[in-house]
């Protein structure tokens, strides 16, 4: 599939060689070239809004049961290609092969979701002061859509704007990571198997500073749906030309809660996955732990010995490893500074904290899964998002303290908490300053319950029925009626 995808822009329903420079896709297992794509060049950005646009006037008239099917005809499509569809991603982004797929499945499940949220896009009828009037409240898509995603998760990150805008009726150009294009090519020409019309979806690939800022500036893209960091975040908030819908889902920095109720086989197992699954390059990746000071020493034992049983390996070569590579050398060397730092300041190392050793990970961006006890918040691995295979562990002495601490940063994405007695569970879950609150489990995003961050990790909600409102807005019809003629 990759070749078909090389160079091309997906625009108007056509696979068009791109007119500008080439990009260098790298794999960052080998660093190995896998391929160029195109940089789309401004014009064919306003051919991309302009076939949007176009193709915005017929989308959102279709009859919702329409829009249903295409997108169940876009998850059957993606489900039966996902073998494909994974090697890009891996080819690309580095994670193991069989993680890539499961990605791939549960893009395919968002598209069923959302194929059913298309026959529920409901209105209200409101009372008013008098009897004769009505007021009609009805939901209507905003229009063309600017989708800007990063590369940790390739193709759910497009997938959820992507499905929750065609539901709604909206059109898309999507501007995916330049670390991961192909992924999102790749969901393009699943969406023309599916025969969703020309110019209902878009793909253009290129640099954010070039591609990315053209659609936030565009004054035809009625809204940027947009994942990343913080601050490119608010230098997309600053730099919209008109006024646009904004969704923003921003980085994090987010801490697990572990009170002395805790099982902590439980707590030690849902740490190790949300603090090293795909090398940590998670949003919601946990990236600081609090736990109670008379279990601290046991679950950091624990902990380390955890870490280390886990298997780094190319993501092609060795399917089911638990970690592969990181994306790129830029959050392997963040991580690296972090380390470095916490390390300086007094904290203790208990696992990880080189990259494996043998030829296999000679040229790649390898890093074995590090633990550092001991921590304060001096250090960046407590107060900085890490983005890579990094968590640090503090001791606490009361809940207050473990409050206080877990909501001292300016982030608010998710957090986790791992204990027994329900009067904590309760306290912590409360006063825990975040979009998602996870209690004796790491899984915090659902595809049926709202997602999303508070103070600096955005606005806006993906997933659930919430992830359809942000591309619709209201509309409020107010009719009033005379008696029928007598007779
Ligand atoms: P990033 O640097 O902010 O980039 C995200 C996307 O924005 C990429 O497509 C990038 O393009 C583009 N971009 C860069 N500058 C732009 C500009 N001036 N105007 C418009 N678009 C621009 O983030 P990243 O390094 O790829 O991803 C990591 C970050 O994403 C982390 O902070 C992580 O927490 C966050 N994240 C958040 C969520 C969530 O749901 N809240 C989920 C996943 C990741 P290029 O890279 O091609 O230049
Ligand atoms: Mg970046």
């Amino acid at each position: 599939m990759l070749q078909d995808l090389v160079e091309r822009l997906f625009i108007d329903g056509s696979w068009r060689r791109g007119e500008g420079a080439h990009i260098a896709v790298e794999n960052p297992a080998t660093r190995e070239v896998i391929g160029h794509v195109a940089a789309a060049t401004p014009r064919e950005v306003d051919q991309a809004v302009a076939a949007a646009r176009k193709a915005f006037k017929t989308w959102s008239r279709r009859a919702p049961l329409e829009r249903s099917r295409a997108l169940h005809a876009l998850g059957d499509n993606i489900a039966a290609e996902a073998d494909a569809m994974a090697r890009i991603m891996t080819l690309e982004q580095g994670k193991p092969l069989n993680e890539a797929k499961g990605e791939i499945l549960k893009l395919a499940e968002a598209c069923h979701f959302y194929a059913e949220e298309a026959v529920r896009i409901h209105g209200e009828i409101v009372p008013n002061t008098t009897t004769d009037i009505d007021s009609l409240v009805v939901r209507e898509p905003i229009g063309v859509v600017g989708a800007i995603t990063p590369w940790n998760y390739p193709a759910e990150l497009i997938g959820w704007k992507l499905c929750a805008a065609l539901a709604a009726g909206c059109t898309i150009v999507i501007k995916p990571a330049e670390l991961t294009p192909f992924t999102a090519l790749a969901i393009a020409k699943m969406t023309e198997k599916a025969g969703i019309p020309a110019g209902v979806v878009n793909v253009l690939t290129g640099s954010g500073a070039e591609v990315g800022q053209a659609l936030v500036e565009h004054p035809d893209v009625d809204k940027i749906a947009f994942t990343g960091s913080s601050r490119v975040g608010l230098q997309i908030q600053r730099s919209c030309t008109t006024i646009k819908r904004l969704s923003l889902e921003l980085g994090g920095n987010c801490p697990l809660i572990v009170t002395a109720s805790a099982d902590l086989d439980a707590a030690v197992k849902g740490a190790v996955r949300r603090s090293f699954r795909n090398m940590g390059q998670i949003c919601i990746a946990i990236n600081r732990i609090y736990v109670a000071r008379p279990v601290a020493e046991t679950f950091v034992c624990r902990l380390g010995e955890a870490a280390d049983r886990l298997v780094v390996g190319n993501g092609i070569d060795t399917p089911d490893a638990d970690v592969g590579a990181m994306a790129s050398a830029e959050p392997l060397n963040k991580t690296m500074d972090h380390l470095a730092d916490a390390l300086a300041r007094g904290g203790k190392l208990i696992a990880g904290g080189r990259a494996p050793e043998g030829e296999a990970f000679s040229r790649g961006h390898f890093f074995r899964p590090t633990v550092v006890s001991d921590c304060t918040h001096a250090m960046k691995v407590m107060t900085e998002e890490t983005f890579g295979p990094l968590v640090g562990v503090m001791a606490f002495d009361n809940l207050d303290e473990a409050v206080e601490l877990a909501n001292d940063t300016p982030y608010g994405l998710a957090s986790y908490v791992y204990a027994k007695d329900a009067d904590e569970i309760r306290y912590l879950s409360s006063r825990l300053d975040y979009g998602n609150v996870a209690v004796n489990n790491v899984d915090a995003g659902i595809m049926n319950a709202p997602y999303g961050g508070r103070k600096q990790s955005g606005v806006g909600y993906e997933h659930g029925r919430e992830g359809m409102l942000e591309y619709l807005n209201f509309k409020h019809i107010r009719i009033r009626y005379d008696e029928p003629k007598a007779g």
